[in-house]
Protein backbone atom coordinates (compact mmCIF):
# COMPACT_ATOMS: atom_id res chain seq x y z
CA UNK A 1 0.00 0.00 0.00
CA UNK A 2 0.96 3.58 -0.93
CA UNK A 3 0.57 5.57 2.27
CA UNK A 4 1.41 8.55 1.10
CA UNK A 5 0.77 10.59 4.59
CA UNK A 6 3.90 8.40 5.99
CA UNK A 7 5.65 9.52 3.44
CA UNK A 8 5.33 13.12 3.51
CA UNK A 9 6.79 12.32 7.04
CA UNK A 10 10.08 11.69 5.80
CA UNK A 11 10.66 15.58 3.71
CA UNK A 12 10.91 17.96 6.95
CA UNK A 13 10.72 20.67 4.65
CA UNK A 14 7.23 19.73 3.90
CA UNK A 15 6.02 21.07 7.79
CA UNK A 16 6.04 24.36 7.35
CA UNK A 17 3.57 26.96 6.88
CA UNK A 18 4.16 29.72 4.15
CA UNK A 19 1.80 33.14 5.40
CA UNK A 20 0.09 31.08 7.26
CA UNK A 21 -0.66 28.46 5.15
CA UNK A 22 0.62 24.70 5.09
CA UNK A 23 3.43 24.66 2.40
CA UNK A 24 1.98 23.27 -0.91
CA UNK A 25 4.87 22.33 -2.54
CA UNK A 26 4.29 22.19 -6.34
CA UNK A 27 7.28 23.03 -7.82
CA UNK A 28 8.97 19.79 -8.36
CA UNK A 29 9.83 19.53 -12.04
CA UNK A 30 12.05 22.87 -10.60
CA UNK A 31 13.48 20.96 -7.78
CA UNK A 32 12.44 18.37 -5.60
CA UNK A 33 12.10 18.32 -1.42
CA UNK A 34 15.17 15.71 -0.27
CA UNK A 35 13.92 12.98 2.76
CA UNK A 36 15.54 12.97 6.03
CA UNK A 37 17.61 10.11 5.30
CA UNK A 38 19.70 11.94 2.14
CA UNK A 39 19.93 14.92 4.54
CA UNK A 40 21.09 12.45 7.28
CA UNK A 41 23.95 10.81 4.84
CA UNK A 42 25.16 14.26 3.61
CA UNK A 43 25.80 15.19 7.45
CA UNK A 44 27.35 11.72 8.43
CA UNK A 45 29.60 11.83 5.54
CA UNK A 46 30.87 15.49 7.01
CA UNK A 47 30.97 14.48 10.44
CA UNK A 48 32.51 11.31 10.08
CA UNK A 49 34.18 10.31 6.77
CA UNK A 50 35.17 14.05 5.39
CA UNK A 51 38.30 13.77 3.18
CA UNK A 52 39.12 13.58 -0.14
CA UNK A 53 38.48 10.89 -2.33
CA UNK A 54 41.02 8.45 -5.01
CA UNK A 55 44.07 10.19 -3.83
CA UNK A 56 44.47 9.85 -0.04
CA UNK A 57 45.94 6.98 1.82
CA UNK A 58 44.53 7.35 5.21
CA UNK A 59 41.53 6.10 6.48
CA UNK A 60 39.28 8.64 6.09
CA UNK A 61 39.76 9.30 2.46
CA UNK A 62 39.91 4.85 1.83
CA UNK A 63 36.24 5.73 3.78
CA UNK A 64 35.39 8.87 1.32
CA UNK A 65 36.37 6.71 -1.91
CA UNK A 66 34.49 3.36 -0.53
CA UNK A 67 31.22 5.38 -0.13
CA UNK A 68 31.71 7.53 -3.54
CA UNK A 69 32.76 4.20 -5.29
CA UNK A 70 29.60 2.45 -4.06
CA UNK A 71 27.00 5.19 -5.22
CA UNK A 72 28.26 4.45 -9.01
CA UNK A 73 27.61 1.02 -8.37
CA UNK A 74 24.04 2.10 -6.77
CA UNK A 75 23.60 4.47 -9.54
CA UNK A 76 24.27 1.80 -12.01
CA UNK A 77 22.08 -0.94 -10.79
CA UNK A 78 19.40 1.68 -10.45
CA UNK A 79 19.47 2.04 -14.41
CA UNK A 80 20.66 -1.15 -15.19
CA UNK A 81 24.16 0.16 -16.97
CA UNK A 82 25.99 -2.62 -17.76
CA UNK A 83 29.16 -1.73 -16.19
CA UNK A 84 29.41 0.87 -13.23
CA UNK A 85 32.55 2.97 -15.07
CA UNK A 86 29.34 4.05 -17.71
CA UNK A 87 28.06 5.95 -14.87
CA UNK A 88 30.65 9.51 -14.91
CA UNK A 89 29.67 11.91 -11.93
CA UNK A 90 28.49 15.67 -13.44
CA UNK A 91 27.33 18.64 -11.80
CA UNK A 92 23.61 18.03 -13.41
CA UNK A 93 21.91 17.45 -16.57
CA UNK A 94 23.23 20.91 -17.91
CA UNK A 95 26.75 19.55 -17.93
CA UNK A 96 26.14 15.97 -18.97
CA UNK A 97 24.81 17.53 -22.35
CA UNK A 98 27.32 19.52 -22.55
CA UNK A 99 30.23 17.10 -21.92
CA UNK A 100 28.61 14.66 -25.19
CA UNK A 101 28.21 17.92 -27.33
CA UNK A 102 31.67 19.16 -26.40
CA UNK A 103 33.70 16.15 -26.26
CA UNK A 104 31.54 13.27 -28.70
CA UNK A 105 30.12 16.01 -30.74
CA UNK A 106 33.93 18.16 -31.15
CA UNK A 107 35.54 15.23 -32.03
CA UNK A 108 33.21 13.19 -34.24
CA UNK A 109 31.09 15.04 -36.48
CA UNK A 110 32.17 16.87 -39.18
CA UNK A 111 30.48 20.25 -41.04
CA UNK A 112 27.23 19.54 -42.64
CA UNK A 113 26.57 16.98 -40.15
CA UNK A 114 23.11 16.57 -38.55
CA UNK A 115 21.52 16.82 -35.17
CA UNK A 116 18.35 16.54 -34.15
CA UNK A 117 16.32 17.57 -31.11
CA UNK A 118 12.87 18.60 -30.62
CA UNK A 119 10.14 21.72 -30.31
CA UNK A 120 9.73 20.81 -26.84
CA UNK A 121 13.51 20.97 -25.32
CA UNK A 122 14.75 22.79 -22.42
CA UNK A 123 17.51 25.17 -23.01
CA UNK A 124 20.37 22.60 -21.86
CA UNK A 125 19.08 20.94 -24.70
CA UNK A 126 19.31 23.48 -27.64
CA UNK A 127 22.55 25.85 -26.46
CA UNK A 128 25.06 23.44 -26.15
CA UNK A 129 23.98 21.75 -29.78
CA UNK A 130 23.90 25.31 -31.17
CA UNK A 131 27.37 25.72 -29.73
CA UNK A 132 28.78 22.60 -31.49
CA UNK A 133 26.93 23.61 -35.03
CA UNK A 134 28.78 26.63 -34.95
CA UNK A 135 32.37 25.32 -34.13
CA UNK A 136 32.03 22.66 -36.65
CA UNK A 137 29.42 23.64 -39.35
CA UNK A 138 26.65 21.43 -38.65
CA UNK A 139 23.08 21.89 -38.85
CA UNK A 140 20.65 21.57 -36.00
CA UNK A 141 17.35 20.19 -37.00
CA UNK A 142 14.13 20.76 -34.98
CA UNK A 143 11.15 18.36 -35.18
CA UNK A 144 7.64 19.79 -34.30
CA UNK A 145 5.69 18.98 -31.94
CA UNK A 146 1.39 18.15 -32.99
CA UNK A 147 -1.60 20.27 -31.39
CA UNK A 148 -1.74 17.86 -28.33
CA UNK A 149 1.79 18.10 -27.09
CA UNK A 150 3.32 15.11 -29.07
CA UNK A 151 6.15 14.96 -30.68
CA UNK A 152 5.18 13.79 -34.51
CA UNK A 153 7.03 10.66 -35.45
CA UNK A 154 6.41 11.07 -38.96
CA UNK A 155 8.23 14.30 -39.23
CA UNK A 156 11.10 12.68 -37.44
CA UNK A 157 11.33 9.74 -39.35
CA UNK A 158 11.67 12.08 -42.40
CA UNK A 159 14.07 14.38 -40.69
CA UNK A 160 16.82 11.02 -40.35
CA UNK A 161 19.10 10.32 -42.65
CA UNK A 162 22.67 9.44 -43.34
CA UNK A 163 23.96 12.81 -42.65
CA UNK A 164 22.23 12.64 -39.10
CA UNK A 165 24.98 11.77 -36.69
CA UNK A 166 23.29 12.60 -32.99
CA UNK A 167 19.44 12.86 -32.08
CA UNK A 168 18.85 14.41 -28.28
CA UNK A 169 15.21 14.19 -26.78
CA UNK A 170 14.02 14.57 -23.87
CA UNK A 171 12.31 11.56 -22.26
CA UNK A 172 9.83 13.82 -20.12
CA UNK A 173 9.10 17.61 -21.26
CA UNK A 174 9.71 20.31 -18.33
CA UNK A 175 6.61 22.18 -19.53
CA UNK A 176 3.85 19.94 -21.34
CA UNK A 177 5.00 16.32 -19.21
CA UNK A 178 4.73 14.44 -22.37
CA UNK A 179 6.56 11.40 -21.86
CA UNK A 180 8.13 10.70 -25.65
CA UNK A 181 8.30 7.68 -27.29
CA UNK A 182 12.17 7.75 -27.23
CA UNK A 183 12.41 3.71 -27.00
CA UNK A 184 11.07 3.67 -30.76
CA UNK A 185 12.86 6.74 -31.25
CA UNK A 186 16.24 5.12 -30.32
CA UNK A 187 15.75 2.67 -32.51
CA UNK A 188 14.74 4.57 -35.48
CA UNK A 189 18.14 6.63 -35.07
CA UNK A 190 20.60 3.93 -34.94
CA UNK A 191 18.77 2.35 -38.15
CA UNK A 192 20.20 5.65 -39.80
CA UNK A 193 23.68 4.89 -37.50
CA UNK A 194 23.35 8.25 -35.52
CA UNK A 195 23.91 7.90 -31.40
CA UNK A 196 20.95 8.93 -29.34
CA UNK A 197 21.11 10.76 -26.08
CA UNK A 198 18.26 11.24 -23.66
CA UNK A 199 17.78 13.82 -21.62
CA UNK A 200 16.46 12.51 -18.55
CA UNK A 201 15.86 15.41 -16.13
CA UNK A 202 12.29 14.84 -15.46
CA UNK A 203 12.07 10.85 -15.45
CA UNK A 204 14.25 9.04 -12.76
CA UNK A 205 12.12 10.18 -9.96
CA UNK A 206 8.77 8.92 -12.14
CA UNK A 207 9.57 6.18 -13.67
CA UNK A 208 11.78 3.28 -14.27
CA UNK A 209 15.10 3.65 -16.59
CA UNK A 210 16.38 0.80 -18.23
CA UNK A 211 19.38 2.24 -20.22
CA UNK A 212 19.90 -1.02 -21.60
CA UNK A 213 16.18 -2.20 -22.69
CA UNK A 214 15.76 1.85 -24.15
CA UNK A 215 19.62 1.06 -25.38
CA UNK A 216 19.92 4.62 -25.84
CA UNK A 217 23.71 5.73 -26.31
CA UNK A 218 23.26 8.52 -23.55
CA UNK A 219 21.20 9.30 -20.81
CA UNK A 220 21.76 12.79 -18.93
CA UNK A 221 20.01 13.20 -15.07
CA UNK A 222 19.82 15.62 -12.58
CA UNK A 223 20.40 14.67 -8.78
CA UNK A 224 18.25 17.38 -7.43
CA UNK A 225 14.93 16.40 -9.57
CA UNK A 226 15.00 12.77 -8.11
CA UNK A 227 15.31 13.99 -4.13
CA UNK A 228 19.15 14.47 -4.55
CA UNK A 229 20.96 17.30 -3.40
CA UNK A 230 22.20 20.10 -5.37
CA UNK A 231 25.32 20.55 -7.97
CA UNK A 232 25.55 16.41 -8.53
CA UNK A 233 24.35 14.84 -12.01
CA UNK A 234 24.73 11.62 -13.84
CA UNK A 235 25.54 11.09 -17.43
CA UNK A 236 25.53 7.63 -18.46
CA UNK A 237 27.16 6.35 -21.58
CA UNK A 238 27.72 3.42 -23.49
CA UNK A 239 31.37 2.07 -23.14
CA UNK A 240 32.33 2.39 -26.66
CA UNK A 241 31.02 5.62 -27.23
CA UNK A 242 32.80 7.20 -23.67
CA UNK A 243 35.96 5.63 -24.70
CA UNK A 244 36.80 7.37 -27.84
CA UNK A 245 35.81 10.90 -26.55
CA UNK A 246 38.30 13.07 -25.52
CA UNK A 247 38.17 13.97 -22.07
CA UNK A 248 36.16 17.14 -21.32
CA UNK A 249 38.18 19.26 -18.54
CA UNK A 250 41.66 18.86 -17.88
CA UNK A 251 42.89 18.70 -14.08
CA UNK A 252 43.34 16.53 -11.16
CA UNK A 253 42.07 12.32 -10.88
CA UNK A 254 41.98 12.27 -14.80
CA UNK A 255 45.42 11.76 -16.35
CA UNK A 256 47.52 8.47 -15.77
CA UNK A 257 50.85 10.65 -16.67
CA UNK A 258 51.42 14.26 -16.65
CA UNK A 259 54.64 15.77 -18.01
CA UNK A 260 54.85 19.10 -20.00
CA UNK A 261 55.42 17.25 -23.19
CA UNK A 262 52.74 14.94 -23.05
CA UNK A 263 49.89 13.78 -20.55
CA UNK A 264 48.03 10.66 -21.30
CA UNK A 265 44.49 10.34 -19.41
CA UNK A 266 43.02 8.07 -16.68
CA UNK A 267 40.61 5.08 -17.53
CA UNK A 268 36.53 5.63 -17.45
CA UNK A 269 35.44 6.94 -15.71
CA UNK A 270 37.83 8.96 -14.01
CA UNK A 271 38.92 10.17 -17.42
CA UNK A 272 35.62 12.70 -17.24
CA UNK A 273 35.73 13.64 -13.44
CA UNK A 274 38.65 15.77 -13.59
CA UNK A 275 38.96 17.77 -9.77
CA UNK A 276 37.63 17.45 -6.90
CA UNK A 277 33.79 15.86 -7.20
CA UNK A 278 30.96 16.86 -4.92
CA UNK A 279 31.30 14.19 -2.72
CA UNK A 280 28.82 14.56 -0.51
CA UNK A 281 26.20 15.14 -3.30
CA UNK A 282 27.42 11.97 -4.91
CA UNK A 283 26.39 10.07 -1.16
CA UNK A 284 23.18 12.08 -1.31
CA UNK A 285 22.39 11.11 -4.62
CA UNK A 286 22.61 7.25 -3.94
CA UNK A 287 20.64 7.16 -0.17
CA UNK A 288 17.88 9.01 -2.85
CA UNK A 289 17.96 6.16 -5.01
CA UNK A 290 17.36 3.98 -2.70
CA UNK A 291 14.67 5.86 -1.08
CA UNK A 292 13.22 6.01 -4.23
CA UNK A 293 13.79 2.00 -4.89
CA UNK A 294 12.34 1.21 -1.73
CA UNK A 295 9.22 2.75 -2.30
CA UNK A 296 9.36 1.90 -5.45
CA UNK A 297 9.12 3.26 -8.89
CA UNK A 298 6.08 1.62 -10.23
CA UNK A 299 4.20 2.54 -7.38
CA UNK A 300 5.41 5.96 -7.51
CA UNK A 301 4.44 5.86 -11.22
CA UNK A 302 1.05 4.52 -10.62
CA UNK A 303 0.43 7.26 -7.56
CA UNK A 304 1.14 10.24 -9.56
CA UNK A 305 -0.63 9.04 -12.33
CA UNK A 306 -4.00 8.80 -10.29
CA UNK A 307 -2.81 12.49 -8.76
CA UNK A 308 -2.33 14.06 -12.16
CA UNK A 309 -5.72 13.03 -13.56
CA UNK A 310 -7.14 14.04 -10.10
CA UNK A 311 -5.48 17.53 -10.84
CA UNK A 312 -6.99 17.53 -14.42
CA UNK A 313 -10.53 16.70 -13.69
CA UNK A 314 -10.10 18.98 -10.90
CA UNK A 315 -9.05 22.27 -12.64
CA UNK A 316 -12.02 22.05 -15.25
CA UNK A 317 -13.77 23.85 -12.65
CA UNK A 318 -12.15 26.27 -13.44
CA UNK A 319 -13.54 27.80 -17.32
CA UNK A 320 -10.67 30.74 -17.60
CA UNK A 321 -7.76 27.67 -17.92
CA UNK A 322 -6.30 26.15 -20.89
CA UNK A 323 -3.92 23.45 -20.13
CA UNK A 324 -1.49 23.58 -22.66
CA UNK A 325 -1.27 19.73 -23.24
CA UNK A 326 -3.22 17.38 -24.15
CA UNK A 327 -0.63 14.51 -24.55
CA UNK A 328 -1.63 11.21 -24.27
CA UNK A 329 1.16 10.07 -22.48
CA UNK A 330 1.74 12.16 -19.64
CA UNK A 331 3.70 12.65 -16.54
CA UNK A 332 2.80 14.63 -13.30
CA UNK A 333 3.35 18.17 -14.84
CA UNK A 334 0.46 20.52 -15.42
CA UNK A 335 1.07 23.84 -17.35
CA UNK A 336 -1.20 26.10 -18.01
CA UNK A 337 -2.68 29.64 -19.02
CA UNK A 338 -5.51 31.83 -17.33
CA UNK A 339 -7.46 33.54 -19.59
CA UNK A 340 -6.59 37.78 -18.69
CA UNK A 341 -4.26 37.18 -16.19
CA UNK A 342 -0.42 37.10 -16.51
CA UNK A 343 1.30 34.07 -15.46
CA UNK A 344 3.13 35.60 -12.56
CA UNK A 345 0.13 37.14 -10.88
CA UNK A 346 -1.39 34.10 -10.67
CA UNK A 347 2.32 32.47 -8.85
CA UNK A 348 1.66 35.53 -6.77
CA UNK A 349 -1.68 34.91 -5.62
CA UNK A 350 -0.70 31.20 -4.61
CA UNK A 351 2.02 32.11 -2.96
CA UNK A 352 -0.16 33.63 -0.73
CA UNK A 353 -1.92 30.94 -0.07
CA UNK A 354 1.02 28.63 0.63
CA UNK A 355 1.76 26.88 -2.42
CA UNK A 356 4.52 27.00 -4.70
CA UNK A 357 4.11 26.96 -8.77
CA UNK A 358 6.31 28.20 -11.44
CA UNK A 359 5.23 30.83 -14.07
CA UNK A 360 7.89 31.94 -16.52
CA UNK A 361 8.82 30.42 -20.03
CA UNK A 362 9.98 27.20 -17.81
CA UNK A 363 13.99 27.36 -19.72
CA UNK A 364 11.91 26.55 -23.01
CA UNK A 365 11.24 29.93 -24.78
CA UNK A 366 11.23 28.26 -28.18
CA UNK A 367 8.61 25.72 -26.80
CA UNK A 368 6.32 28.94 -25.33
CA UNK A 369 6.43 30.90 -28.62
CA UNK A 370 5.63 27.67 -31.02
CA UNK A 371 2.48 27.57 -28.10
CA UNK A 372 2.00 31.44 -28.57
CA UNK A 373 2.57 31.94 -24.63
CA UNK A 374 4.93 34.21 -23.65
CA UNK A 375 4.73 32.87 -20.10
CA UNK A 376 2.58 29.74 -18.61
CA UNK A 377 1.75 28.28 -14.87
CA UNK A 378 3.68 25.02 -14.12
CA UNK A 379 2.39 22.84 -11.15
CA UNK A 380 4.57 19.60 -11.32
CA UNK A 381 4.02 16.96 -8.64
CA UNK A 382 5.77 14.56 -6.66
CA UNK A 383 5.51 11.37 -4.90
CA UNK A 384 4.43 12.69 -1.53
CA UNK A 385 1.92 15.22 -2.99
CA UNK A 386 -1.90 14.64 -2.29
CA UNK A 387 -5.27 14.73 -3.25
CA UNK A 388 -6.04 17.79 -0.07
CA UNK A 389 -3.00 19.61 -1.78
CA UNK A 390 -4.91 19.91 -5.41
CA UNK A 391 -8.06 21.28 -3.70
CA UNK A 392 -6.27 23.80 -1.80
CA UNK A 393 -4.66 24.66 -5.16
CA UNK A 394 -7.42 24.73 -7.06
CA UNK A 395 -9.18 26.77 -4.29
CA UNK A 396 -6.62 28.97 -4.86
CA UNK A 397 -7.44 29.59 -8.40
CA UNK A 398 -10.70 30.44 -7.61
CA UNK A 399 -9.66 33.44 -5.41
CA UNK A 400 -7.36 34.24 -8.94
CA UNK A 401 -10.74 35.22 -10.01
CA UNK A 402 -12.01 37.31 -7.17
CA UNK A 403 -8.96 39.68 -7.54
CA UNK A 404 -8.79 40.23 -10.87
CA UNK A 405 -12.47 39.87 -11.70
CA UNK A 406 -12.52 43.87 -13.29
CA UNK A 407 -10.45 41.92 -15.51
CA UNK A 408 -11.71 38.72 -16.91
CA UNK A 409 -13.96 39.37 -19.76
N1 LIG B 1 16.34 19.27 -19.24
C1 LIG B 1 15.12 19.32 -18.71
C2 LIG B 1 13.99 18.66 -19.43
C3 LIG B 1 14.91 19.99 -17.51
O1 LIG B 1 13.69 20.04 -16.98
C4 LIG B 1 16.00 20.59 -16.86
C5 LIG B 1 15.82 21.36 -15.55
N2 LIG B 1 14.71 22.17 -15.51
C6 LIG B 1 17.26 20.48 -17.43
C7 LIG B 1 17.40 19.82 -18.62
C8 LIG B 1 18.48 21.07 -16.78
O2 LIG B 1 18.71 20.45 -15.55
P1 LIG B 1 19.81 21.04 -14.55
O3 LIG B 1 19.47 22.48 -14.37
O4 LIG B 1 19.61 20.23 -13.31
O5 LIG B 1 21.13 20.83 -15.18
Amino acid sequence: MYNVEEIRKDFPVLRQMIHGKPLVYFDNAATTQKPQCVLDVILKYYQEDNANIHRGVHTLSERATRKYEEARECIQKFIHAKCKYEIIFTKGTTESINLVAHSYGGSQLQPGDEIIISHMEHHSNIVPWQFLCEQKKCILKVIPINSRGEILLEDYKNSLSSKTKIVSITHISNVLGSVNPIKEMIALAHERGAIFLVDGAQAPAHTRIDVQDLNCDFYAFSSHKMLGPTGVGVLYGKEKYLEIMPPYQGGGSMIRQVSFEKTTYADLPYKFEAGTQAIAGVIGLAEAVRYLTALGLENIENYEKKLLSYIENKILEIPEITVLSQALKKSSILSFVYKGVHAHDIATILDHEGIAIRAGHHCAMPLMSHLGVDASCRASLALYNTQDEVDSFVEGLKKVKEVFKSVIT
